[in-house]
């Protein structure tokens, strides 16, 4: 069956999410869920194959379109049929697409299909960092752990039995492709050999620890050092930390494994909120403080500044501090600390507050107050009297 959760759910992106933050969203899921790397966990399988079918809808405009206006009923009916029944999908057809997206290193067919041949490269693996606003600020160092298939020791890769070898294939004398005649002979066609899945090699005896497939999931574990001044869905790049390359797109065992990319994930702060470079914060300060002008303290990424607020500040006034922000990732120079004043009205006033408050209102002369001034004269010629 086709999932009936919503597509955006199951990518955790915006309804309003461009093909780039749908493809990064797609690319982490698959790779969490990959088959390869959760063996045997039906549930893992699922979210697979589920991301899988949120990435084909909302990768395509057309679809996507259809999917906006009338959800799943709408692809499934009239709109534009549901091209995949997912459930019957098998793991190549996801991996055909799933080589659209990260270029291949499975295979390796791409590289035959361009007409040259191509280094074997491993897969690019993804893994998130948490981070909060003060590490923005000052960069930091973390360790991170992951999961990656690596070349299996017992049997160094070959995915044969130890004190065996992997054979030549039959079908295509270790050649790896076979020749077929296209169109009534008119062509010949090179396909990577079906026998052999392209290795030019078949196991016989298969190694017991990776089951012949060459590759083992491990736990790998790198400290990361996050520059000051990243973003949030920023990645770093860790180069050669991603997977060796697949056994089939490297019969020989060479080629270059793929990169870790480290997303950062910047955690919401309670007071502030980032602006780029700026980070903006509320600052309540009472109407008193307000009226007759005060010395407050501003909570700033590293410690309490003092702030002079003047007398007759306003609801919404900004007092800007330059350099208070968080560093830009590229100069490193600072942004500011954005104050937005909020005055706040008491709720409840004592015995004495309000007899005090009522000695000043007896006292105020409304018609000087700029503002009110222009307001009572409107309603003046509007109402007269
Ligand atoms: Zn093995
Ligand atoms: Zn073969």
């Amino acid at each position: 069956m086709p999932t009936t959760r919503d597509y955006y759910e199951i990518l955790s992106v915006e309804r309003t999410a461009d093909g780039e933050e749908i493809k990064r969203a797609y690319r982490r899921l698959a790779l969490k869920y990959h088959p390869d790397r959760n063996p045997d966990d039906p549930e893992a399988e699922s979210k697979f194959k589920e991301a899988a079918e949120a990435y084909e809808i909302l990768s395509d405009d057309a679809k996507r379109k259809v999917y906006d206006q009338f959800g799943h009923d709408g692809l499934r009916r009239g709109g534009g049929p549901a091209t995949h029944d997912f459930s019957r999908m098998d793991a190549t057809d996801i991996f055909s697409m799933f080589e659209e997206i990260f270029g291949g290193g499975r295979g390796g067919f791409g590289g035959q299909r361009a007409g040259r041949p191509r280094a074997a490269r491993g897969y690019d693996l993804e893994t998130e960092v948490t981070l909060d606003l003060a590490d923005v600020a000052h960069g930091v160092e973390r360790d991170v752990e992951f999961t990656r298939l690596d070349i299996c020791e017992k049997c160094t890769g070959t995915g044969a039995k130890p004190g065996t070898k992997p054979q030549t294939c039959p079908t295509c004398a270790g050649q790896g492709k076979v020749a077929q005649q296209g169109l009534g002979g008119m062509f010949r066609m090179v396909t990577a050999c079906p026998h052999c899945r392209g290795r030019g090699t078949i196991v016989k005896d298969p190694c017991e620890t990776c089951r012949g497939k060459g590759r083992v999931p491990k736990k790998r574990k790198l400290t990361v050092k996050v520059p000051p001044g990243v973003h949030d869905g920023q990645a770093v790049r860790i180069s050669g930390e991603g997977e060796p390359p697949a056994p089939d797109a490297s019969p020989d065992g060479q080629g270059a494994r793929g990169d870790l990319h480290v997303v950062v994930r910047v955690k919401e702060h309670t007071l502030f909120e980032r602006d780029g470079d700026n980070l903006l914060v509320e600052l309540p300060i009472s109407f008193t403080q307000a009226a007759l002008g005060a010395e407050v303290e501003v909570p700033t990424i590293e410690g309490r500044r003092p702030l002079k607020i003047h007398p007759g500040a306003q609801h919404g006034e900004i007092y800007k501090l330059d350099g208070e922000g968080l560093p830009n990732l590229r100069s490193g120079r600072k942004g500011d600390l954005v104050t937005l004043i909020k005055i706040e009205i008491p709720k409840k006033l004592s015995t004495k507050q309000q007899e005090i408050l009522r000695d000043f209102a007896a006292t105020e002369d409304h018609s000087v107050l700029p503002e009110s001034h222009g307001f009572w004269k409107k309603m003046k010629d509007l109402f007269g009297g």
